[in-house]
């Protein structure tokens, strides 16, 4: 059956100090816990390796919260994934709005990354999720839909089944604007369809799909308790450890 998942993405925030003192802290508060999700913690890339030695891999899996589309090469700046998976890092973060709007990650650039996270064994934590003018126009269940499958649909059923999805709205992301509980479920259905018209139920039913957005403590447990929400891929509230334990202890 399908794992729930809570993930932090740190985005550009805190320097390579910051980022180990708030992964060992992380790493303590969940020492002594036994808790009912997987934790995941997104993190710049400079950090990642330091933050991997920092940490009970077995407790807190490492993000990367991007990876390059080509393989390695003469590509000034860019990451690969292979470097990723060099560190012990095991998830990326792929496809996130703010990736998407200002670095113009088109569907097809995504799908490479992808195919490039899977070669090197690094789980996609998948970003999927509609503007206000799409929601307010009503196609976001078309927009989620044409986002899962220009970018997805190619993978067979067994690399699909490696994939987390992270349904985020947009207008949702940094506003303290959530969704509510029952706007979330019905996205999450919608998309758990979506894959059991692709791939069948089995897959469906063991696909993770998370919910960004302003998830925080207050609602995290609301959220959570929906039966298609399987997690959270949180930006702000997982900054402290004071307000991203909460949201772990949500489940
Ligand atoms: C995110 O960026 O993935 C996110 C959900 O951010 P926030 O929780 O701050 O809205």
């Amino acid at each position: 059956m399908r794992k729930n998942i809570v993930a932090g993405n740190w985005k550009m925030n805190l320097n390579l100090q910051e980022g180990v003192a708030l992964a060992t802290a992380l790493n303590e508060a969940l020492k002594d816990k036994t808790v009912n999700c997987d934790v995941v913690i997104g993190t710049p890339f400079i950090h990642l390796a330091s933050v991997v030695n920092a940490v009970d891999t077995t407790k807190i899996g490492v993000a990367a919260q991007n990876c390059a589309d080509k393989a390695s090469g003469a590509y000034t700046g860019e990451i690969a994934a292979s470097m990723i998976a060099s560190t012990g890092a095991t998830y990326v973060i792929l496809g996130h709005s703010e990736r998407r709007a200002y670095y113009h990650e088109t569907a097809e650039i995504l799908k490479e990354k992808v195919l490039l996270a899977l070669a090197n064994g690094l789980t996609p934590i998948f970003c999927i999720g509609e503007v206000l003018e799409e929601r307010e126009a009503e196609k976001h269940f078309e927009v989620v839909k044409s986002q899962i499958e220009s970018s997805l649909f190619d993978l067979s059923a067994e690399d699909f089944g490696k994939i987390v999805l992270a349904y985020e709205p947009v207008w949702a992301i940094g506003t303290g604007k959530t969704a509510t509980a029952a706007q979330a479920q019905e996205m999450h259905a919608f998309i758990r369809e979506t894959l059991v018209a692709k791939y069948g139920k089995d897959v469906a039913d063991n696909t993770s799909i998370l919910y960004g957005g302003s998830c925080n403590a207050s609602n995290a447990k609301e959220l959570f308790s929906n039966p298609d929400v399987d997690g959270g891929l949180i930006g702000g509230a997982s900054l402290g450890v004071d307000k991203f334990m909460p949201i772990i202890e949500a489940f």
